[in-house]
């Protein structure tokens, strides 16, 4: 079985880490009405997706 020959380096290893940061999720404001919703999903606050509602919310 192929063995890397030398430990990885805290160098070489934060290297390798530095491309791991997470980044903050582009929340974006409904069209209906205005709640922030993340893209490309329905509305949790409306039930609204592309102008149609699609799920009906208890009021
Ligand atoms: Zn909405």
């Amino acid at each position: 079985m192929a063995v890397p020959k030398r430990k990885t380096s805290p160098s070489r290893r934060n290297m390798r880490r530095s491309h791991h940061a997470l980044s903050a999720s582009p929340f974006q404001d409904c069209p209906n009405c205005g709640e922030l919703k993340a893209p490309h999903n329905l509305c949790n606050a409306c039930g609204h997706y592309n102008g149609r509602e699609i799920v009906a919310v208890e009021a």
